[in-house]
């Protein structure tokens, strides 16, 4: 009976407002709001949602938990399975995941997996539940690579398993995308993204930041000189693609990746912070993914008139659905089934426009979507002062490159085995966007989850 009841909605903030600001899109559920939502789920005795979170969360166990009202117990629930709640529960494709196979969503909507676990980590967080540091030390030392998600949770499962664990990042905070790349309307640094780091440091992780592995100190010295037994290797996938068509050096043209690291790591956007930014008034962004959407909507709060520009149709943006949403209500303008052919520029090399093509969908490609094809003589202009190329990225090729023996694949990605991040270089794994490319938080933290049992397994056995 309890399912009959609609998904309760979720408090945002209005599309006029927030398209000046930087705060929260999405406000969370309130406690009553949690609980009914909790009261739809059906407690499947074969829970397709478990199935469909890449780390596995008894799901149906911590909506239990919620619909009564105890929420520490299922904060200690979904804390067995992620280190990283309140970020998955904000920026995960949950639609395509635990959501996506939820038993009420055959007929009608899936239980708002997402917004419930949101709700629990920040409940837990404001009410200060804290993580128990193990009590059991076996004196192994692990080096992990990259405080992105991969590497938190892969350093995380290991010092619960006892090992002493270093994590070293290059840059200056921890997180990788979640705090250079997802904009702080979607994922706030300081309460969110701050606090769950320090709930790994607390399981007694050690984080040592400005070490840059291949330039301060590599992974063989790593082994051979500092006794690191095993090493995790959660470098990510931050080196930018550009298009390669005629004006693409002009000034006014950005990698999403030097746009959205200006405004979100260096905290261009607030006035306290002087970082420079490029503060566009008319501005094109180029693709159509998650890290389209962001580079759009943090260019709209700085003030612009913003295009999306994508080659396919809206059914193929990669984007998720809920983000191509609120970019939409915001006020960005989609030119779909569109491709840039050339960047027109000024006498003194500034963006000043874009050529465009118009495209229609024609055979299905490799990828399995249908090809988009030119239609001849259908070029037109737009004219911009910015533009900001969000095409994808790859593996920075530094770790490598200095690594004698690790292997990687014509995309610079390392290659190691899925099942337990091992890869061709003894004692050394890998797993996240470092090895898939550019992928998702929680394909990340799968990957780091499987690399820390074959850590595991492997200096047991050796
Ligand atoms: P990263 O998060 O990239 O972390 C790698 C870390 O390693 C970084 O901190 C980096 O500084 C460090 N590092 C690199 N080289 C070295 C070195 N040589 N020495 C030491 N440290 C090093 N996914 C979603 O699920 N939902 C979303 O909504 C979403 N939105 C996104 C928006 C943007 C703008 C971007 C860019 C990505 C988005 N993603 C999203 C993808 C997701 O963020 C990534 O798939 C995920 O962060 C990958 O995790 P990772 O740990 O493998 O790598
Ligand atoms: Fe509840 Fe849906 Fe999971 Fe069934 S599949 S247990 S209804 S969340």
């Amino acid at each position: 009976m309890a399912a009959k009841i609609g998904r309760v909605p979720v408090a945002e903030q209005d599309p006029k407002v927030r398209a000046t600001n930087f705060d929260e899109v999405c406000l969370g559920y309130t406690a009553e709001e949690a609980m009914m939502e909790a009261s739809r789920c059906l407690n499947c005795k074969n829970p397709r949602c478990r199935q469909g979170c890449p780390v596995s969360i008894d799901i149906p166990a911590f909506i239990a938990q919620v619909k009564e009202g105890n929420f520490a117990k299922a904060a200690e629930i979904i804390g067995e399975a992620s280190s990283l709640p309140a970020v998955c529960g904000r920026v995960c494709p949950q639609e395509t995941q635990c959501e996506g196979v939820c038993v009420l969503g055959i007929k009608g909507e899936p239980v708002a997996i997402g917004k419930l676990e949101r709700f629990v980590a920040d409940w837990a967080r404001e009410n200060g539940i804290e993580p128990v540091m193990p009590k059991e030390k076996n004196g192994k030392k692990v080096a992990v690579i990259g405080a992105g998600p991969a590497g938190l949770t892969c350093a995380g499962d290991l010092a619960k398993m006892g090992y002493d664990v270093t994590i070293f990042e290059a840059l200056h905070e921890p997180g990788g995308v979640l705090v250079y790349g997802i904009p702080e309307f979607r994922l706030p640094k300081e309460t969110v993204v701050a606090h769950e780091v320090e709930n790994v440091k607390k399981l007694g992780v050690k984080l040592e930041t400005d070490v840059i592995i291949g330039k301060s100190v590599t992974i063989d010295q790593l082994m051979s000189e500092e006794g690191f037994e095993a090493v995790f290797i959660g470098s990510g996938a931050g080196l930018p693609k550009f298009m390669g068509i005629p004006g693409e050096q002009a000034s006014g043209v950005f990698s999403a990746n030097e746009f959205l690291t200006r405004n979100n790591l260096m905290k261009a956007f607030r006035d306290d912070y002087d970082t420079p930014i490029h503060r566009g008034k008319k501005v094109a962004v180029i693709g159509g993914g998650n890290v389209a959407m962001d580079a759009a909507r943090t260019a709209l709060r700085l003030g612009a008139d913003t295009y999306i520009i994508y080659r396919r149709s809206e059914k193929e943006l990669p984007a998720r659905a809920e983000e191509v949403h609120h970019a939409k209500e915001e006020g960005v303008e989609f030119h779909l089934l569109t491709n840039p052919t050339e960047i027109l520029v000024d006498d003194n090399g500034w963006v000043k426009g874009i050529r465009c093509i118009k495209m229609e969908l024609g055979e299905p490609d490799a990828s399995g979507r249908r090809r988009p094809v030119e239609i001849p003589g259908s070029e037109y202009e737009i004219e911009l002062d910015t533009v900001i190329m969000a095409l994808g990225t790859s593996p920075n090729p530094l770790i490598s490159s200095t690594t004698e023996g690790l292997e990687t694949n014509k995309w610079k990605c390392i290659v190691a085995e899925e099942a337990n991040g091992a890869t061709t270089k003894e004692g050394v794994f890998a797993g996240g966007d470092a090895v898939t490319g550019a992928a998702t938080v929680i394909l990340a933290m799968g990957a780091g989850k499987a690399a820390a049992a074959g850590i595991h397994e492997y200096l047991s056995n050796k």
